[in-house]
């Protein structure tokens, strides 16, 4: 029976991270699990790639300020390609509550060492994208560290990395049970049979549910499909271009290819594992593009070449991380309510401090612990996009 120190179940961003902390501390028996043929085929692979540190909670800051410069590191230490390019991300205020959010969020970064924040006004936003409809712009933030990597590229860095360093990926392998003694976990079963292990992490994404569900334990991990739409290569517009983001709407666009990315989150989208692309989507989003970039008006878009994925939401928009204490070796790194990708890094990192030393000084751990719900210590997150 194959044994294993650590089983990491889901072979996504985040599984592939915690495998790579984990084997970077010298763990040598990591074992992931992916029922997959290949990993990246959940949320990493449909992500939008957006990473940043211009967060209103100190947490998802801190998380951040560990993840950005990892990534800026990534290539020379990994020796793998993420793909980050630091071009920032622009939030346009259209109303003074907006620019107060915003000055409130920028004095929580700075005092947290954020050092590449700033705040900008209206004529700024103005003179560096006059593209942009700016009669109702009041002013912004942008922060020149903040920008994309590859998340397909990063998850196989990750996993490329710890793999070539004694760790496992086991691909087409479905988690069916996870089998508990009165010490706690002591094996996970699979559609390749049994592994024993005294220690589980569950990084299976939007379907975290159902994995907690295998070691008894209720998780508040819920699906949400976000859309995608793609535009056709654009060159009225700079390709130097941050993650622009209309905080009237939520609409935000970013450079991809020859052309954008564009993003809207709609406010009518239910919960459940929706993952069809729905055609009548275009037009709203379209409708919104123009409305903010008017030469917009022009772009061209192959409805078959947008996408569907999933979030995987928690009532307070914030990760739950760290044991299970009613499970002794069950641990969990999901819930990242759309910022998974983004925060894979300091997630890796906490948990291998979490499984090897029980605590970590990346974070105050207990902060993002499942018994915040419980306990009633939600900590609201509102710069979710
Ligand atoms: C449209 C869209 C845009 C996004 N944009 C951003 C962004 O700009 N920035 C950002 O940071 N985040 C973004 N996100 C969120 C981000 O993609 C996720 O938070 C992140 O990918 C989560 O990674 P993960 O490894 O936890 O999950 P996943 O990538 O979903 O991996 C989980 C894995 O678990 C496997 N699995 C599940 N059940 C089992 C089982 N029983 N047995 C074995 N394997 C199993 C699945 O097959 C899957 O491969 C976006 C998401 C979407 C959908």
């Amino acid at each position: 029976m194959r044994t294993a120190d650590v089983v990491i179940i889901g072979g996504g961003i985040v599984g592939a991270s915690v495998a790579y902390h984990m084997t970077a501390t010298g763990c040598k028996n990591v074992l992931v699990i992916e029922r997959e043929a290949s990993p990246g085929k959940g949320s990493t692979g449909k992500s939008m790639g957006g990473v940043r540190a211009q967060f209103a909670t100190p947490v998802n800051v801190q998380m951040s300020l560990y993840s950005i410069p990892f990534y800026a590191k990534f290539d020379e230490q990994l020796g793998y390609p993420c793909g980050y390019r630091p071009q920032g991300y622009l939030f346009c205020a259209t109303s003074i509550h907006h620019m107060e959010y915003l000055r409130k969020n920028h004095q929580t970064q700075v005092q947290l060492g954020l050092k590449d924040a700033c705040l900008v006004t209206d004529d700024e936003i103005r003179g560096k994208f006059p593209q942009l409809r700016a009669d109702d712009i009041v002013g912004g933030a942008f922060c020149s560290s903040d920008g994309f990597v590859d998340p397909y590229s990063a998850m196989t860095g990750f996993m490329s990395w710890a793999c070539d360093r004694g760790a496992e990926l086991w691909k087409n392998t479905a988690v069916t049970g996870i089998r508990r003694d009165t010490q706690g976990v002591n094996g996970v079963e699979t559609s390749k049979g049994v592994v024993r292990t005294r220690t589980v992490v569950n990084c299976a994404g939007p379907w975290a549910a159902s994995i907690a569900q295998m070691a008894g334990v209720e998780l508040p991990v819920q699906p949400l499909r976000r859309m995608l739409v793609p535009t056709e290569p654009f060159d009225q517009f700079p390709r130097s271009a941050p993650m622009i983001i209309d905080m009237t709407n939520g609409f935000h666009f970013r450079p991809e290819a020859l052309g954008f990315l564009l993003a809207w989150n709609d406010p009518d989208e239910t919960p459940g594992f929706k993952t069809n692309f729905e055609p009548s989507f275009i037009e709203k989003i379209l409708t919104r593009a123009a409305d903010r970039v008017p030469i917009f008006e022009n772009l061209a878009v192959n409805p078959k070449r947008a996408w569907a994925g999933l979030y995987e939401m928690t009532p307070d928009h914030h990760p739950i991380l760290g044991p299970v204490p009613q499970v002794s070796g069950f641990f969990l790194a999901n819930g990242f309510s759309g910022h998974g990708v983004m925060h894979a890094p300091a997630t890796g990192k906490i948990l291998s401090d979490l499984i090897l030393r029980g605590t970590t000084d990346l974070i105050d751990s207990s902060l993002l612990s499942l018994s915040r719900f419980a306990e009633g210590r939600l900590i609201e997150e509102t710069a979710v996009l």
